[in-house]
């Protein structure tokens, strides 16, 4: 089966109700985004952002997946199909694509603060000062904040650079190490663009499709499997 790697951002969970940053003047759900996502964020305001971070969960139990979600899944039949997120929300899984890697972290796990690597699974249950690990230290979100490292783009680059087929859906491909992950897929990979909003970066060889997620995802995932030859169906 041939491989196709969708990489998403924001813009794919907008028409879920949760809003995007860069589309609201740096603020995320009325927050400027330096007060809760930077990597000091967390030592100089514990309460502010532990309490943005329990408010986006909580967001998640209404928010359901959407068309674009909803469209991907129907490539997993006939492809190997690996979805990349910078988003920290759960609606890719809700949706049902089996094989997610999350770039920048997932609102309902929970980790130490002196260790990123003691994960625990909340739900969507708040964290709370007495939230404690193992050996009492205090739990923070599971969050890749800006200025931190992104331990899984390594997983997330190598299943680019074996890419058929690139699906980029909704991110303005300026937050980087994630922006730059289109560069790792071979020549021959077909790349496909879907957002409302022309993105600043080079184009070139992308099919941009624009398009909101829920119109868009479903044209490309058509486009794709309309062109499935027997060739692809054998391998
Ligand atoms: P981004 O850089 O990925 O930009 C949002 C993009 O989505 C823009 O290009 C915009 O034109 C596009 N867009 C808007 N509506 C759309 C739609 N209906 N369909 C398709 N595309 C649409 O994302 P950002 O908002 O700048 O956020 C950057 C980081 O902040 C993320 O990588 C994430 O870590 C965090 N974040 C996560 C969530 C979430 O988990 N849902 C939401 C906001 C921010």
């Amino acid at each position: 089966m041939k491989n196709i790697v969708v990489l998403t951002g924001a813009g794919i969970s907008a028409e879920s109700g949760i809003q995007t940053f860069r589309d609201s003047n740096g603020l995320w759900e009325n927050y400027r985004v330096e007060d809760v996502a930077n990597y000091d964020s967390f030592d100089k305001d514990a309460e502010l952002v532990t309490k943005f971070y329990n408010a986006r969960r909580r967001q998640l139990t209404t928010a359901m997946p959407n068309e674009g979600h909803k469209q991907l899944v129907r490539l997993e039949k006939d492809f190997n199909v690996t979805i990349v997120t910078q988003n920290i929300d759960d609606l890719h899984e809700r949706a049902g694509s089996k094989n997610v890697i999350h770039l920048h972290g997932e609102l309902t796990k929970a980790c130490s603060v002196d260790d990123k690597e003691e994960i625990y699974n909340i739900g969507y249950h708040d964290i709370t000062p007495f939230d404690v690990d193992k050996n009492g230290k205090m739990l923070r979100p599971f969050i890749v904040w800006f200025g931190e490292a992104v331990p899984m783009i390594e997983p997330a680059i190598e299943k680019i650079q074996q890419a058929d087929y690139l699906i980029i859906i909704g991110t303005s491909l300026v937050v980087y190490p994630a922006a730059g992950l289109r560069n790792y897929a071979p020549k021959n990979c077909r790349t496909y663009l879907i957002d409302p909003n022309k993105p600043q970066a080079d184009l070139s060889n992308i099919t941009f499709v624009q398009q909101k997620a829920t119109i868009g995802v479903k044209q490309v995932v058509d486009e794709i499997l309309a062109q499935m030859d027997d060739k692809d169906i054998a391998e």
